[in-house]
C-alpha cells in the first residue's frame, strides 16, 4: 500500500467508527508495552470508541515495561487491567520447561507462551465484540497478510489492527507529533518489546523483530496472540 501517513490513519479512524462505534461494539484493547500500543491507544480515543485496556502480565516483564503501564495510565486517564496464568498454570509450566527449556526446545517455548500468555487472553477477551491490537504488516514476514478489520476465528470476535499499514517511520513521526510517552526500553535500544528472557536490545541496523526470539527463525517468531488464519 502506498499511502501517506495521514491517509493511513484516516482509513484506521474510519474503521474504527465504521466498525465499533457504529456497531455500538463492545472492544478491549491489548496493550504490551510499546509505541504500537499507546497510538492505538490514542486513536481509538480520537475516533470516539469506548473501549477497555487490558495487559497479559507474564510475570516474566521488564521493569521499564511495568513502569511504563503505570505512566501510559496517567497519561491517558485509563485502567490497565492486568491478567495472568494461575499460580498451579505458572508451576506446572516450570517444572516442565526449567530454566533452559523455552532455548532448547521450540515447543516449549511454544509452550511457555501459550500458558503466561493465550490462557490469560482467552480470559481477557470474554464478554467483548472485538480486541483492537496494534500488530502491523511491516513488523514481520508471519503479519505480512494482517488486514485492518478481520473476524479473529482463533478467539472467536472480531480484531481491528488500526496500525495495520503503519511503516517503522510512520510510528516514529507518530509517537513525535503527538508527543506520547515511549518505554525507556527503546532508549537502550529495543525495537521490539517482550518478555525479559526472550527480548534483547538489536544494532541499528537490524530488523525490528531481530530481538524477539532471537535464537529462532523469522518464521517462528510469534507466541500466538496474533496467529493469522491462512485460507
Ligand atoms: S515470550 Fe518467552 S518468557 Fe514470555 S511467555 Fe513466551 S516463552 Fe515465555
Amino acid at each position: 500500500m502506498n499511502a501517506t501517513c495521514k491517509e493511513k490513519i484516516a482509513q484506521a479512524l474510519k474503521v474504527l467508527q465504521e466498525e465499533i462505534v457504529d456497531k455500538n461494539y463492545r472492544v478491549t484493547l491489548g496493550f504490551s508495552h510499546q509505541n504500537e500500543d499507546v497510538i492505538a491507544i490514542d486513536l481509538a480515543q480520537k475516533a470516539g470508541v469506548a473501549f477497555d485496556v487490558f495487559t497479559l502480565d507474564t510475570q516474566k516483564l521488564f521493569q521499564e515495561s511495568l513502569a511504563y503501564q503505570k505512566e501510559i495510565e496517567a497519561f491517558f486517564n485509563i485502567k490497565i487491567k492486568s491478567f495472568s496464568a494461575t499460580k498451579t498454570q505458572i508451576y506446572e509450566l516450570e517444572t516442565k520447561v526449567g530454566e533452559t527449556g523455552i532455548f532448547e526446545d521450540i515447543a516449549l517455548r511454544k509452550e511457555c507462551c501459550y500458558v503466561r500468555k493465550i490462557e490469560p487472553l482467552k480470559i481477557a477477551l470474554v464478554g467483548y465484540d472485538g480486541w483492537i491490537s496494534g500488530i502491523r504488516q511491516a513488523q514481520s514476514p508471519t503479519r505480512a497478510e494482517v488486514l485492518l478489520a478481520t473476524f479473529d476465528a482463533q478467539f472467536g470476535l472480531f480484531k481491528y489492527n488500526p496500525l495495520v499499514y503503519f511503516s517503522d517511520a510512520d510510528v516514529s513521526d507518530y509517537m513525535q507529533k503527538n508527543a506520547l510517552p515511549q518505554n525507556a526500553l527503546y532508549a537502550k535500544g529495543f525495537k521490539s518489546i517482550g518478555c525479559k528472557p526472550c527480548t534483547r536490545a538489536v544494532n541499528a541496523d537490524e530488523d525490528i523483530r531481530a530481538g524477539r526470539w532471537w535464537w529462532e527463525a523469522p518464521q517462528h517468531k510469534e507466541c500466538g496472540l496474533h496467529l493469522q488464519k491462512k485460507d
